[in-house]
């Protein structure tokens, strides 16, 4: 026995799944060569499944951003805003962030991660109530644990079952807090938000929206879901990250609220971890940039998205509930999920694996998430692949008679 015996079922778990195949949770890439492009054991290989929604990690002018804030400035900022002190650049990004959502502040996070922890254990305490969606990220799950409000769970994009929730507490002291996603990581489904908006207003809660997966892809100026649902003023706080369409890393939050400030001084995640290095703030800036001047990358990317999903919707594969960047093909057999997963890697596609327990119902996923910079040719690639390998899996069930291409 030791300390690590605890961890003995997982470990038996993850050798069964690593003696069948590569280990989907420690792929390695020898190189990258483009957004959308890798090289895994020595095989180029289409990246599926990175969540590099407008392919800006190769964008020339972020690189040689990065590259000259690093000469100016350094490697990194070796400390917190709070003891060290702000670069330029920080607040410079912060003012372009509140300027894009139309908001009077904002504030940013190391990570995206860090947002969510930050922001959930700071802005309700003891005497409030924190109101979530069951099938939200682990950030928001991890927020809500990080802080001393109670947590309320409501079921996924049920606004009916919010109002429920939300009226069992009405006579509570407190204030309460709802959070909702944008588009869900999972399976790319979108919050219901001019509903849920209308909920908060009937109860007076306060909402947050996370737009990691949504900002640069939904919205006419990419502002994310709050913009494309028309509800912008319902909602309080926008949280995102970097680390999807703005192509680095960190997150942020903006927000109109009065007072806002203080939080820099009351928000542990943000206080004590290392501010973002000016390599990344740099490019951070410029990707921000690229995203509302370059409309085009969007519409793109949405007819991309369209690509994959109809193509694999006519193969007959059971798909998560809507067309959006994030296409999940589900299904009911997890070991026939792990033997589809390796045979399109060995073959050249890259996505994500997502097994129970983290997923519903016993289901296993194989996760796309679809770049504008991927060509028509690479999404007919990965379409053309997991149709031959999921009929020879038996995965589908005959051959379709109109493939379509
Ligand atoms: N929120 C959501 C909904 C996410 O999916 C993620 C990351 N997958 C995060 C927050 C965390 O973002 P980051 O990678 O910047 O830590």
């Amino acid at each position: 026995m030791s300390l690590l015996s605890k961890f003995e079922p997982l470990r038996a778990a993850h050798s069964r799944l690593t003696k069948r195949g590569h280990d989907p949770f420690s792929v390695v890439f020898e190189e990258m060569v483009s957004s959308t492009e890798g090289i895994m054991q020595g095989r180029r290989t289409v990246l599926l499944g990175t969540n590099n929604y407008l392919g800006l990690t190769f964008d020339e002018a972020c690189i040689e951003q990065s590259v000259e804030a690093t000469r100016r400035h350094g490697t990194g900022t070796t400390g917190s805003r709070v003891a060290n002190g702000s670069y330029d650049g920080h607040k410079r990004l912060e003012a372009d962030l509140a300027a894009f959502y139309g908001r009077k502040h904002a504030m940013v996070f190391s990570t995206g991660y860090q947002a969510n922890l930050g922001m959930l254990s700071t802005l309700v305490g003891k005497n409030d109530h924190l109101i979530i969606d069951a099938d939200s990220h682990a950030s928001i799950y991890d927020g809500s644990r990080l802080g001393h409000a109670p947590v309320v769970r409501f079921h996924h994009n049920d606004p009916e079952d919010l109002a429920k929730r939300l009226r069992r507490i009405e006579k509570e002291s407190g204030d309460k807090l709802v959070v909702v996603e944008g588009i869900y990581s999972m399976l790319g489904d979108s919050a219901p938000l001019k509903e849920i908006a209308a909920v908060k207003r009937e109860y007076g809660a306060y909402l947050i929206v996370d737009e990691a997966h949504s900002m640069g892809v939904l919205g006419e100026r990419g502002r994310g879901l709050a913009e494309a649902a028309g509800v912008e003023a319902d909602v309080d706080f926008i949280i995102g990250t970097f680390s999807k369409s703005l192509g680095s890393v960190g997150g942020f939050c903006v927000s109109d609220m009065e007072g806002f400030e203080i939080l820099r001084l009351a928000c542990r995640p943000y206080m004590f971890t290392a501010s973002l290095p000016p390599a990344v703030i740099a490019s951070t800036r410029q990707a921000l940039a690229t995203l509302q001047g370059e409309s085009g990358l969007r519409a793109q990317l949405r007819s991309n998205a369209d690509q994959l999903y109809s193509g694999l919707a006519r193969l007959g594969f059971k798909l998560g509930p809507e067309a959006s960047p994030i296409v999940s093909v589900i299904l009911s057999d997890a070991d026939k999920a792990v033997a589809f997963w390796n045979g399109l890697l060995e073959r050249g596609l890259y996505l994500n694996l997502a097994l129970p327990p983290a997923t519903p119902n016993s289901s296993a996923f194989l996760r796309s998430s679809v770049s504008a910079r991927h060509t028509p040719e690479q999404i007919d690639f990965a379409v053309r692949l997991m149709g031959e390998l999921g009929r020879q899996l038996g995965l589908l069930e005959a051959m379709p008679t109109e493939v379509g291409f």
